[in-house]
């Protein structure tokens, strides 16, 4: 054997040292290195998770460690909103960075236009893999993609059907746990990169059907009213006809899971007892034996119940319990899913967003669901993370939309962003250029009119939100927002705001032309 000499020790020492960083950078984050050095994308979407429900933004329902890690290691908007506050509609702007007039998807019940311009496509064409795993809501087939694997419809939240590139395929388990299980397998075959994984949830989407192991979770929690629970709806018309609030449109059966139908105060809807069997069929006699025991146990106060107020706060209850258990499984996912990241090598160089469709209420104004232009489902959680390019720790407050996210994730991924997109990057926001000339106020268009709801559009500035309600029932209201957040008395009509309206009524056609939106007056 031939010993090295000193000097060739030496040489071959500092070697290693030169390109021991370089090896480490290889091991720890391989996609830095991908020939485009383009980032991974993985884009969380929830239905229905309102921020209330987020630690991040408020520590009072429930702890959300892993969501609140994107935040904390990058972003968190606070006062990103949607558009349009419904799924459908929310989505399709998600994708083509264009308002619900622009790309055509107003409403629920219309197919998303599959030929046109989004971002999955651009991707793809730019050499990303591309894929969509979990809800998606949008009617026609998935355009854009490498790999969907889809639920059908709203899909099931127990032992779920997929549509797996257009064939029905069965799977066994928890929806939620089933959509990051495909979406770390579809991952680890592509984790070369780049790639933009869409991993949408149909948690905690109604009617909140949670996971066999949390059945018990929060059963020594009393969640307190919101203090806005009890709003008389003086003076606002549009909320004085809907029918989704907690004490009159919440299903015993349906929403609360409750097996009674000769109890004296409760509600059950003639289409309940079918659609909630079509769920709880779904589970094996062993899951139905489990669940069946955990929900005797709500039954037996349920029937204790004697007047309408008890009646009210006890479905208050089941309601928040039911939908913080599917909210915990939420959070307990993605943090596999950035688990995974870590394990790979990957963190570094991928783009984490977590955010819902929208907002929702947690009986603010003692509705639950979403639509309004009002605070808890106009705003909706957005949280990012890029290790590469953002800082950790932001907590940022300009007024963002999800009409943003394409154009931010394309910025982030150096292709240019198409004029006709109406979203703008927040790649400066977030990379700590202020952003000189960001909006000031924002546009909101809300079309649909199924649950008694009146079709709105309205403008939201830092002090007011003025909004029209103009189908079928016709009225404007105002909110002083500094001093009245909750948004509880309409001062539309008051005569020392009069100035303010005439004000804001130029700024909302300005915005209506701006994003071209031809509303008839
Ligand atoms: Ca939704």
């Amino acid at each position: 054997m031939v010993c090295p000499s000193l000097s060739s020790r030496y040489f071959l020492l500092l070697m290693l040292l030169i390109i021991s960083p370089y090896l480490y950078s290889q091991q720890r984050d391989p996609a830095k290195n991908t020939p485009s050095g383009k980032p991974n994308i993985i884009f969380i979407m929830s239905d229905d998770h309102a921020y209330q429900a987020v630690s991040a933004y408020s520590s009072k329902l429930i702890r959300t460690p892993n969501i609140d890690r994107i935040g904390r290691e990058g972003a968190l908007m606070l006062e990103a909103a949607v558009t349009n506050s419904v799924c459908s509609p929310s989505r399709a702007v998600m994708l083509t960075g264009k308002y619900s007039h622009m790309n055509g998807l107003r409403d629920n019940g219309t197919f998303f236009d599959s030929s046109q311009q989004t971002l999955p496509k651009i991707l793809q064409q730019q050499g990303y893999k591309t894929a969509v795993i979990g809800k998606w809501h949008l009617w026609s087939t998935p355009t854009g993609f490498d790999y969907w694997n889809v639920l059908p419809a709203q899909g099931h939240y127990y032992n779920p059907e997929f549509i797996k590139m257009g064939k029905d395929t069965s799977y066994t388990g928890y929806v939620t746990d089933l959509i990051t299980d495909l979406s770390l397998s579809w991952m680890e075959k592509n984790k070369d990169g780049p790639f933009c994984l869409l991993l949408q949830h149909k948690a905690p989407h109604r009617n909140w059907m949670p996971p066999l192991k949390y059945l018990h979770l929060f059963n020594d929690k009393t969640f307190p009213l919101p203090r806005t629970f009890y709003d008389t709806y003086e003076n606002k018309p549009a909320l004085q006809r809907q029918q989704i609030m907690v004490k009159e449109d919440l299903d015993i059966r349906y929403d609360s899971k409750m097996p009674c139908d000769s109890c004296p105060v409760q509600k059950i809807n003639d289409w309940a007892p079918a659609e909630f069997a079509r769920e709880i069929e779904r589970l094996t006699p062993p899951e139905r034996r489990v669940w069946d025991s955990a929900y005797a146990e709500e039954f037996r106060d349920f029937k204790k119940l004697r007047t309408k107020d008890e009646m009210v706060r006890w479905q208050f209850q089941r309601y928040m319990e039911d939908y913080l258990r599917c909210v915990q499984s939420v959070d307990d996912n993605v943090g596999r899913v950035l688990r995974y990241l870590d394990e790979k090598g990957l963190a570094h160089n991928t783009i984490v967003i977590y955010t819902s469709d929208q907002g929702f209420y947690l009986g603010e104004h003692g509705l639950y669901d979403k639509r309004f232009m009002y605070r808890e489902s106009f705003r909706t959680p957005f949280l990012i993370r890029y290790p590469r390019a953002i800082a950790a720790n932001q907590r940022l407050s300009q007024y963002t939309l999800n009409l943003d996210i394409a154009p931010t994730l394309l910025d982030f991924a150096g292709i240019s962003i198409p004029a006709d997109m109406q979203g703008e990057s927040m790649k400066p926001l977030l990379t700590g250029n202020k952003a000189k000339g960001w909006r000031k106020e924002v546009y909101y268009h809300y079309y649909e009119r199924s649950f008694g709801l009146t079709a709105h559009y309205g403008i939201r500035t830092a002090r007011y939100k003025l909004m029209h309600f103009y189908d079928p029932v016709d009225a404007w209201e105002l909110y002083d927002l500094q001093k009245d957040p909750d948004e509880m008395h309409n001062v539309y009509g008051v005569q020392a705001y009069a100035k303010t309206v005439e004000e804001l009524k130029k700024r909302l056609i300005d915005l209506q032309k701006k994003y071209g939106d031809d509303v008839k007056r």
